[in-house]
């Protein structure tokens, strides 16, 4: 398990085909959410990036877009992204390839992006390599760690406005498990980093 807020240099090299941040330009950054829709989290999310008019990328769980369709048509009806988050939040390396994939395009079914992103940020060389010609896969450069309970409400906050920069991939979760320290950081970091004139882009 990882303990720092921004991955180590060699965890980008052993999965080179994925996008660890994106180009350093135009102040932009990149606000991505995982794990949902689930009616208590996701409703609250999309209520805050309406108020700072703010657009973000959901990596949704097939089997959350399933049970909650309408939270999913407002994601894209607000104009955010989607990406898949496969369909049962499974692990990579703990699966054989063909589960995996399936997995993957059972959420494809529901979620209609080119956009993907490992659960745990875990995947096989020989998954990496299959998915990456079929999506592009987005890692990212700043964990929030707003699921964790070993990680304070202001901690979760410093992990974002210390670590985001130029092209900064940014993760938060709208899970039931995150929610009480993204209610606590995700307004304000958001504050801040306008404040510092970081512009909210999609991929
Ligand atoms: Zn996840």
């Amino acid at each position: 398990m990882l303990t720092v807020a921004r991955p180590p240099y060699l965890l980008r090299k052993i999965y080179p085909r994925c996008v660890w941040r994106m180009p350093a330009n135009n102040n932009k950054i990149y606000l991505t959410f995982d794990d949902g829709p689930v009616p208590e989290v996701s409703p609250w999310v999309l209520d805050v990036l309406k108020h700072y008019k703010v657009k973000a990328t959901f990596f949704c769980v097939g089997d959350n877009v399933k049970k909650h369709p309408e939270i999913y048509e407002r994601i894209l009806t607000e104009g955010h992204q989607v990406g898949n988050h496969t369909y049962n939040h499974i692990k990579g390396l703990r699966s054989a390839n063909n589960d995996y994939f399936e997995n993957v395009q059972q959420c494809h079914e529901l979620v209609n992006s080119r956009l993907f992103r490992p659960p745990y940020g875990q995947i096989k060389h020989s998954q990496q390599n299959y998915l990456a010609k079929k999506f592009r896969v987005i890692m990212w450069d700043v964990l929030s760690y707003d699921y964790s309970h070993l990680v304070s409400k202001e901690k979760c906050l410093n992990n974002v406005i210390k670590n985001t920069r130029n092209g900064s991939i940014i993760v938060f979760h709208d899970s039931v498990k995150a929610y009480p320290n993204l209610q606590f950081a995700l307004p304000r970091a958001i504050e801040y980093l306008q404040d510092k004139r970081f512009r909210f882009s999609l991929f």
